[in-house]
């Protein structure tokens, strides 16, 4: 009984917490039906290949030894630090940007500013907090004024993140806004045509070699604060993932 009550609650939040990020006010009369025992949010995968102790330190080292005195590209020149993302190091569910921020690049965190907010309400919606998935970025240093990253720049940069995921091995990629989709799929498809369906990213960076990762394109929080009608599409996108990772999804039945 005390678990299945509990088990309502967090439903009950977590609905609130989804109408909270698609701007709903209403508040639902009667609460979602209790889940299944043994249906809550997972969290990391039951195999892997190493701990999460060496994931933690294999990121560590990877940080300390090569992201933070990075100048392999001229952003190096203006940026306040490096920003190598945060959260777990064996997290299933991994979310890429494409950089750092005015607030990033002064904390040395990834998505801690205003969109980084909404991002925060986003993972709350799907029933996770962000110590359980991973945040980063595909550039590690802020572009001056927050122009667009340079091609030779990506390029420089691209190869930390796919050595942070192969770290992390995770089961699912959301790539935040089209630059970072664009970025990680090699195409020119705007967000619009990507989202909403899964696409492979590839560990090796070339299409068809290797192991690849399911990813779901979604829009940037930065966008969704500009136009919040378009929260549904992202919280749309997040419901397959929240599927495939087999996440319960607020209002669903869970078998
Ligand atoms: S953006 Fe990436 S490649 Fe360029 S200096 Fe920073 S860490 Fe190095």
């Amino acid at each position: 009984m005390g678990r299945d009550s509990d088990l309502t609650r967090e439903a009950l939040r977590q609905q609130l917490e989804a109408d909270r990020l698609l701007g709903i006010k209403s508040v639902p009369i009667s609460p979602p039906p209790p889940r299944q025992p043994g249906a809550r949010a997972r969290v990391g995968r039951p195999v892997r290949s190493a701990t999460a102790a060496e994931q933690a330190e294999q990121l560590g080292v990877l940080d300390e030894t090569e992201v933070k005195g990075c100048t392999q590209c001229t952003l190096s020149d203006a940026r306040t630090q490096t920003v190598f993302g945060q959260g777990s190091p064996s997290a299933r569910l991994v979310f890429v940007g494409e950089a750092p921020g005015y607030e990033e690049d002064r904390q040395g965190l990834a998505f801690v500013g205003r969109a980084g907010q909404l991002l925060t309400r986003m993972i709350a919606a799907m029933g996770l907090t962000r110590e359980q998935v991973f945040i980063c970025n595909v550039l590690k240093c802020r572009p001056p004024g927050n122009r667009d990253p340079s091609a030779a720049e990506i390029l420089a940069c691209s190869p930390f993140l796919r050595r942070q995921l192969a770290i992390i091995e995770p089961e699912v990629l959301v790539a935040l806004g089209a630059p970072a989709a664009k970025t990680l799929l090699n195409t020119s498809e705007s967000i619009g045509k990507l989202r909403g369906r899964f696409h492979d990213y590839y560990l090796s960076g070339t299409t068809g070699e290797g192991p690849a990762i399911p990813l779901m394109p979604t829009y940037h929080p930065a966008y969704l604060l500009r136009n919040p009608a378009e929260k549904r599409k992202a919280w749309e996108d997040l419901q397959m993932v929240m599927r495939l990772l087999g996440l319960p999804i607020p209002g669903e039945m869970s078998g």
